[in-house]
């Protein structure tokens, strides 16, 4: 068994870290995320950092790395602030990564290499108001006319459609279907496409890569933004959806890491009883559980990489992963305000922001309950 890591995955480590430190100042963090502004110049440094192209083939334009480098930039993105990692995330693996998995060849060489580059933006449409964890379900429906498909139904919390060009879009193409599995039918459409309307939506916290609604009416696609198979979108759509949780996992450990850091600072300079308040066992004891919480989210999401880099099968793994380092992040963060006492939920403090953003992770890429049962399933029950 090695744990540890190639010289070039340090270096990469290294200079995501520097990278992360010198640009998601505090300043630029609350520019965007107190005016839900997507962080644009940030994106444009990281895409020419050429780190837009970790996870993508050679012959894409990618850098042919594989899922531990890109586990090792999340967890430095999440480190830095999730909004690196957000903004990174939804195009790069929502985006690029299902194209890779479900597109064609030839979508594949048009779009990935402008994913990889930083040029192209793509946001992913699965949820519905009527279909959340209920994924399969989905109603958005996509008539077939021979060459093109015409889309009716709406998205909901389809996160940075407001700034994407393109749309992964999970459509159903058979309106009663015996299995709601079969009949499902990926599109990557361009977002701008006349009647097509995005309306930003208001959330509690990650609010510069904040959610919208997006509503398909009579939305013409042309049928060669037709991902993979008709009516059998739904298999490739799960290989994506692993990704995702170990990608959001490894965000989260980078971000638990963040706040601990963060908090230990702050309770080495606090003093109340003529002492540190870090010297009292009680805070200590807070810390210990956090730091192991974090590490454990650590090695699961390392552990997720590892298997996925040896093309081992890692269903269980993926959602054990995104489970706990989603919950151990809002552990985390619910102890850091309290380590903080008042000064935890004031605007000047960067915890209360931290407590907010860390809210979402138990929702988003599969709820919770959603993951256990995932986990219960694949233990047999
Ligand atoms: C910040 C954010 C970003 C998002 N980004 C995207 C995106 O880019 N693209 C996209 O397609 N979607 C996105 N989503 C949607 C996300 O995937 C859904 O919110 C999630 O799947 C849960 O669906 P829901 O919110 O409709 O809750 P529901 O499915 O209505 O669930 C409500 C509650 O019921 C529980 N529940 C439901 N079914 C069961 C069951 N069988 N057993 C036990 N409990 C159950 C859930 O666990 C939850 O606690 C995003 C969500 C958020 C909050």
């Amino acid at each position: 068994m090695d744990f540890s890591f190639t010289t070039e995955q340090d270096l990469l480590r290294e200079s995501v870290r520097r990278f992360m430190k010198a640009e998601c100042t505090r300043e630029y963090v609350r520019q965007c995320s107190d005016h839900d502004r997507f962080p644009e110049e940030l994106y444009q440094k990281m895409a020419r950092q050429g780190w837009m192209a970790i996870p993508f083939p050679e012959e894409y334009g990618g850098l042919g790395l594989g899922p531990i480098e890109l586990a090792i930039f999340l967890e430095e993105a999440g480190y830095g602030w999730y909004g690196a990692g957000s903004s990174y995330f939804t195009s790069v693996v929502l985006g690029g990564y299902n194209i890779l998995l479900s597109g064609t060849e030839d979508q594949k060489k048009k779009y990935i290499p402008g994913i990889a580059a930083g040029e192209l933006k793509v946001a992913f449409g699965l949820s519905e108001p009527n279909v959340g964890s209920d994924a399969a379900s989905v109603e958005l429906f996509a008539e077939d006319h021979g060459d093109h498909f015409v889309l009716n139904g709406q998205k909901m919390f389809t996160t940075n459609a407001h700034v994407a060009d393109y749309i992964v879009t999970v459509t159903r193409t058979i309106r009663r279907p015996e299995k709601k599995h079969h009949g499902i039918t990926l599109f990557l459409v361009d977002a701008r496409s006349p009647g097509i309307e995005i309306r930003p939506l208001k959330q509690l916290g990650r609010t510069a890569t904040h959610t919208n609604e997006v509503f398909f009416r009579d939305v013409v696609v042309p049928r060669e933004q037709m991902m993979g198979t008709l009516h059998d979108g739904w298999n490739t759509l799960t290989q994506g959806l692993g990704v995702e949780r170990l990608s959001v996992a490894m965000m989260y450990a980078g971000t638990s890491q963040a706040i601990i850091d963060y908090v230990m600072q702050y309770a080495k300079e606090r003093r109340q009883f003529g002492q540190s308040i870090s010297k009292f066992q009680a805070v200590q004891h807070k810390f210990a559980d956090m730091q192991m919480q974090a590490h454990i989210a650590r090695l699961m999401g390392y552990h997720v990489a590892w298997h996925l880099a040896e093309d081992k099968p890692c269903f269980k793994e993926m959602s054990m992963a995104k489970l706990w380092a989603s919950e151990a992040l809002f552990d985390i963060a619910n102890n850091g305000v309290q380590i903080m006492g008042g000064y935890g939920v004031l605007k000047d403090y960067d915890m209360e922001m931290y407590f907010r953003d860390s809210r979402i992770g138990m929702i988003g890429a599969g709820a919770s309950e959603i993951q256990k049962t995932i986990i219960a399933k694949q233990m047999g029950l």
